[in-house]
């Protein structure tokens, strides 16, 4: 396998990386057991006082950062920016308010008297993906470390810099030896890692494939998993939505991070009265994106984050096509070197064709036209994924009566996503399960201990 840093804009390699030997990782992985017995006595002042530490660290070093993460994966250089600017947010929600979520919950049973205490429970395994390479890891790493437990962490072989810089952060912040460890080490081999005794839950941000790999083994040894997988997201436009903002929205929701969110607007499902007029607008919006330089402030649109996820994309594509659907705009991989796709609808999708089903994981949208609201609601439900969903309407009423009605994790209204530190994220079907952020997130991964006090004399 390769750990490597190629530029997607180029598609040169820039630096290669070792894989860890398993001696290695097993000693890495008893230091952080070893830290584990230590860190989890210490207060959650003094926690917090670390995570306020490397937020601020992010903040300083922020261009800096931001121009790994370019270099890397293809984010545009301002999107990059914004990513590191909502990681440091997030360090610094969980310093602020871990302790209140933590706090001992005092019950009130019918005999004696009770608490349930959130005790850590030891070495998280991390597997995360490249598409956001800071936030990612931040909003696994940060609520968990504010609990007590420690982390080791296998980032996706495309981003070696950005996770070695994450680790390199919590150094320079004085986090003790193995309370955050970068682990440089294949997907397989982080599969095998869940069964080692010392590692007591695991969190996986990726594909269902991943997803099923490590669930797989987790089952097998009984422990805790939480997984945020893929999603394909509809993002449903009524009769009395404001055409022109939405239009806008559209734009941003399928495109940013050049398409490659988990939470995008995949699925554009507009109802008859105003299909024509959204389709064309949305054309023209996409149309004219400028297409580059993912480094250039004047570029819309840059490259995938790897030739390989080009090459998978424009093949979903291809194959759509053969099964009966139609190209509104683009199809293709542009002429130019780099790992690019062209801003891409699709159009005359029905079940069985490849868009209908699986996630196109780049700037390809995804169009339907509907009779009516109630078959938004059915068409946007017929999918395995259940992570976000978009609701158009001037009508909040309505458009909450809608989102009680779509089966997902996350519902947008008048928006195509959002995340913020204190909103819980998370899908149900093949999205995963679990939640991460907010009071919720820090919850996943903490023994819920009773502990409860009786009078020595009281009744057996
Ligand atoms: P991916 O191939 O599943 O990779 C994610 C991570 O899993 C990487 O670290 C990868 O390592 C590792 N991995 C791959 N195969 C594995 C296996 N058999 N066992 C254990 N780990 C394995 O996914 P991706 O292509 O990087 O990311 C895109 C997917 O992630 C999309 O489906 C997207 O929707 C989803 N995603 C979901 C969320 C969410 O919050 N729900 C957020 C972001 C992304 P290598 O890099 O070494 O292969």
């Amino acid at each position: 396998m390769s750990i490597q840093t190629v530029n997607p804009y180029t598609n040169k390699t820039i630096k290669s990386f070792e894989e860890m030997t398993e001696t290695i990782v097993n000693d890495k992985i008893e230091k952080a057991a070893k830290t584990f017995s230590e860190w989890k006595k210490t207060s959650y002042q003094h926690r917090a006082d670390l995570l306020r530490r490397v937020a601020k660290l992010m903040r300083t070093k922020k261009t800096e950062l931001a121009e790994t993460i370019t270099l890397e994966m293809g984010k545009l250089l301002s999107q990059a920016e914004g990513e590191i600017d909502v990681s440091a947010s997030i360090l610094d929600y969980y310093a602020e308010h871990g302790e209140t979520f933590l706090s001992d919950k005092i019950l009130d049973p019918e005999y004696g008297a009770a608490i349930i205490r959130n005790n850590p429970i030891g070495v998280l395994l991390g597997v995360m993906p490249w598409n956001f390479p800071y936030y990612q890891v931040v909003r696994f790493a940060a609520p968990n470390i504010m609990v007590g437990n420690t982390i080791v962490l296998k980032h996706a072989s495309i981003v070696p810099q950005c996770a070695a810089t994450i680790e390199k952060l919590f150094q320079e912040a004085d986090a003790p030896e193995g309370l955050y460890t970068n682990l440089y080490i294949s997907g397989e081999n982080a599969s095998k890692l869940v069964s080692d005794k010392r590692i007591k839950g695991i969190s996986l941000t990726g594909s269902e494939e991943a997803g099923t790999s490590i669930a797989m083994e987790a089952g097998k040894h009984l422990k805790k998993v939480v997984l945020e997988l893929g999603g394909n997201d509809p993002f449903i436009i009524l009769e009395d939505a404001d055409i022109d903002k939405t239009v806008e929205w559209a734009v941003v929701g399928r495109m940013n991070n050049n398409g490659q969110c988990c939470v995008a607007s995949k699925r554009f499902i507009a109802v008859e009265a105003i299909a024509d007029e959204f389709l064309q607008k949305f054309k023209t919006k996409l149309s004219e994106m400028k297409v580059g330089d993912p480094m250039d402030p004047n570029t819309d649109l840059g490259p995938l984050s790897s030739e390989a996820a080009a090459v998978h994309l424009a093949d979903q594509v291809k194959r759509s096509i053969e099964e009966g659907a139609k190209v509104l705009l683009g199809g293709k991989r542009p002429n130019c070197e780099g790992a690019f796709m062209e801003p891409t609808i699709l159009t005359d999708l029905k079940p069985g064709i490849t868009a209908y089903h699986e996630e196109l994981f780049g700037p390809v949208a995804s169009f339907y036209v509907v009779k009516d609201e109630q078959a938004a609601i059915h068409l946007a439900n017929d999918s395995e994924f259940g992570l976000g969903a978009s609701i158009f309407s001037e009508n909040i009423e309505r458009a909450k009566s809608v989102a009680d009605q779509i089966d997902s994790g996350m519902v947008f209204i008048n928006h195509p996503t959002w995340t913020q530190a204190d909103l819980p994220f998370g899908g149900t079907k093949q999205s995963g399960f679990g939640r991460e952020l907010s009071e919720l997130g820090i919850q996943e991964f903490v023994n819920k201990k009773l502990i409860r006090i009786s009078g020595l004399n009281d009744p057996f």
